[in-house]
């Protein structure tokens, strides 16, 4: 087994951990198996990963419901990096998308009592998207490239 495409400058040690990693992505050539290690940890981190999305929304919703600047402080704060990335390099999708986030944020503040609704609508979107297939697999595409079995 060969590993493609290496940095021929990596220290020994980088050069181990490289591989380990190319290794925990690879796919067995004869029967298409992948590490089932692998495939485990990588459930568990999207577990882990939804159930903290949820519970911040969820929290941040409940929270809202009485105090509702939770929410407004909360969904200035996640657009700031899209205000930053649209002062650096301005595009079309990143416009409506500030644009519609603005003015979401503009009608939680003229009607705060329904500050709640903003988290109540990110869940639902949550729940609603479905996970991408073609994301999970990226990894495990990017390892069988740089693979090569002798
Ligand atoms: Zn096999």
């Amino acid at each position: 087994m060969e590993i493609v495409g290496f940095d021929p400058t990596l220290s020994g040690v980088q050069r181990e951990v490289a591989e380990h990693v190319a290794l925990a992505y690879a796919t067995c050539p004869r029967c298409g198996q992948r590490d089932p290690a692998t495939v485990e940890e990588l459930r568990k981190d999207r577990r882990n990963i939804a159930i903290l999305t949820y519970g911040v929304m969820l929290g941040i919703a409940v929270g809202s419901y009485f105090v509702p600047w939770i929410a407004i402080g909360f969904f200035a704060l996640m657009l700031v990096p899209f205000l930053v990335e649209l002062v650096r390099r301005p595009r079309a999708r990143l416009v409506v998308h500030v644009g519609f986030s603005l003015g979401w944020l503009v009608l939680a503040c003229m009607f705060s009592r329904y500050a709640f609704v903003l988290p109540a609508v990110a869940i639902i979107q949550l729940v609603l998207k479905r996970s991408d297939p073609e994301e999970a697999d990226r990894p495990f595409r990017e390892g069988a490239a740089k693979l090569r079995f002798l």
